[in-house]
């Protein structure tokens, strides 16, 4: 293998793992999980509000029938007195149908309590199946992005080992004065070595002088960029 050719793969080794290793310092994901579990808590937290609110509404639903049936009983009584054990005492005819209007309109309004309470019960309940889906939904997003995240970190871990390795073994191929320029260049240019296009280095766009050309050519030697010094190579070779 060529030194050039070892100087590519050694940077492409090097860009692999700076990929990598940004991969696993990107706390995005965790941002991301954390953002649908918070979601996930305040819809489970209203759900389970809707859940005491309908209890609360089964409770009042219940003492209102309560009441409601010892209203009629007391209609039935008040009527049972009136028809047939009042006789003529015109006083308490009157104060029997004063009372017999009373309890109708207490039964009336406990009525209207009712369908009133009927109503909310529904709407809440209508919610909650809404909220019960979207947590669902929550829950599988989340545990779904859990799990591909963790895949991908994972194989950026082995992607990170991998490079490791090949770096140190393409390194011990190439001599130690150019493994210095090599280093001392990504060490300022994150990138030592690029390709020529149409006369232009790829590193810096600039134009590059015809002895330059002429000496990548040549591949005598390792050339270098006339103005950001970067290692260059034709990339049809
Ligand atoms: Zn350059």
């Amino acid at each position: 293998m060529r030194i050039l050719d070892l100087l590519m793969e050694l940077q492409r080794n090097y860009s692999i793992l700076a990929s990598n290793k940004k991969i696993l310092k990107d706390g995005s994901y965790i941002y991301f999980l954390k953002k649908l579990k918070t979601e996930f808590e305040s819809k489970k937290l209203k759900y389970k509000e809707n859940g005491e609110k309908l209890k609360d509404i089964k409770k009042k639903y219940k003492n209102i029938s309560e009441k409601m049936k010892e209203e009629n009983e007391n209609l039935k009584n008040n009527e049972y007195i009136l028809y047939n054990k009042s006789g003529s005492n015109m006083k308490l005819i009157n104060t029997l149908e004063k009372d017999i209007e009373k309890i109708k309109g207490s039964i009336k309004e406990l009525h209207t309590l009712e369908v009133e309470l009927l109503e909310e019960d529904e709407k809440i309940t209508e919610k909650n199946d809404i909220l019960r889906e979207k947590l669902k939904e929550l829950k599988f997003n989340f545990d779904e992005y859990k799990k591909s995240s963790s895949d991908k970190i994972n194989k950026s871990k082995l992607d990170i080992e991998k490079c490791k390795e090949n770096i140190e073994k393409i390194r011990k191929k190439i001599p130690e004065k150019t493994l210095k320029q090599f280093d001392y260049l990504r060490e300022h240019k994150s990138i030592a070595i690029v390709p020529i296009e149409k006369d232009v280095c790829i590193g810096c766009k600039m134009k590059v002088s015809f002895i330059t050309k002429d000496k990548i050519r040549k591949e005598e030697e390792i050339v270098h960029c006339d103005n950001c010094g970067r290692i260059l190579y034709y990339k049809s070779k």
